[in-house]
């Protein structure tokens, strides 16, 4: 079996969370009508302690519509240069809101509350309004780099001084409040919507769910509807998600501990130029000399070890929860032989 660390996506459901969906009550959930899907929505929007919740196919999705549902035509959407709602979706944030972007060159993946106030536009008829601050906790492109939680209650201040919204594109927040010991109700306290993603580190094989205030997730219901994504049974997933929010939060920092544990070997190696530092589940490093990163990637492929080159001197590895520590000593040894 291929150890697969290119994406926490490429998780599989386990025999138990099969289980959970198989013997899920279902019914048509665009009326309203699948208590399963109704029950997940409940019970992530109390974990956060925000009013309501709607599922979504997809974390494309959910950031999608929080970002329409927030913003108007002609507006300003500030945010991080390598966001995943900027580089990584399709350039939805034109095509479905028809906003631009203000990218701000962060630190891996993370901007301030002073970057935001620079970046907010005055109120000038040649400028764009700015209509909404966009965060991402974990950064994907920041290698899994976490915030400092005062930094988000000074970003809040700011947003709430200058009239602004403030979405989390929380894909992988759990890794997050697993790393800092942060609590759901916190995130739940500063942000206007939050888009959590089932199917990353919590293995489900489909889902997100937007959070936000109820008349928030009323509007994004509109929405949902009208990107296609009004689903009827699919309490069968709501199950998954359901499995996933009880069991698998707590063995994230397995995830983290293993990356650490491969970040460390590679650092010993003289065709790695920089390993960026390791907070969560995410591992990015610099090759030099001897391999380049598509190179490394096809090499580690021989030995059924399963990479991404992110570009041409980066590989990106990715622990999740069908990476075992079994694969992980396996691939040590591999790398040490390298
Ligand atoms: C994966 C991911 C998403 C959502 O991706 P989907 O594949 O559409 O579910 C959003 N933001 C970040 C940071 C991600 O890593």
């Amino acid at each position: 079996m291929n150890t697969d660390l290119r994406s926490d996506t490429f998780t599989k459901p386990s025999p138990a969370m099969l289980e959970a969906m198989f013997s899920a009550q279902v019914g048509d959930d665009v009326f309203g009508e699948d208590p399963s899907i109704n029950q997940l929505e409940s019970m992530a929007a109390s974990m956060f302690q925000m009013e309501a919740a709607v599922f979504c196919p997809s974390g494309t999705m959910t950031n999608q519509i929080a970002i329409k549902c927030h913003t108007q035509p002609g507006e300003e959407v500030i945010c991080d240069q390598l966001s995943h709602v900027y580089i990584y979706e399709g350039g939805g944030i034109a095509f479905n809101s028809s906003c631009q972007v203000k990218t701000i060159e962060g630190n891996r993946g993370r901007i301030t509350a002073n970057d935001i106030l620079e970046a907010i536009n005055p109120n000038d008829i040649h400028k764009a309004r700015t209509g909404l601050v966009s965060l991402e906790n974990t950064a994907n492109r920041g290698g899994g780099s976490c915030y400092d939680f005062n930094e988000i209650v000074k970003i809040r201040e700011c947003c709430l001084q200058n009239n602004l919204p403030l979405h989390l594109d929380g894909a992988r927040i759990w890794n997050a409040m697993v790393a800092k010991g942060e609590t759901t109700k916190q995130y739940g306290e500063v942000f206007d919507s939050i888009s959590i993603c089932l199917s990353k580190g919590l293995g489900t094989p489909v889902g997100s769910l937007l959070l936000g205030k109820k008349n928030f997730i009323q509007k994004a219901r509109r929405i949902r509807k009208v990107f296609g994504g009004g689903m009827r049974q699919a309490g069968y997933l709501a199950a998954a998600g359901i499995y996933a929010l009880e069991n698998n939060i707590g063995r994230l920092e397995q995830d983290h501990q293993h990356a650490k544990q491969i970040a460390a070997a590679l650092s010993k190696k003289d065709f790695v130029a920089k390993v960026m530092p390791v907070e969560t589940n995410i591992l990015i490093f610099e090759l030099t000399g001897r391999f380049s990163a598509k190179s490394l990637e096809m090499e580690l492929a021989k030995h059924g070890i399963l990479t991404i080159a992110i570009s041409a001197t980066q590989l990106r590895m990715v622990t999740h929860l069908d990476i075992t520590s079994e694969m992980v000593t396996q691939l040590i040894s591999i790398i040490e032989s390298l």
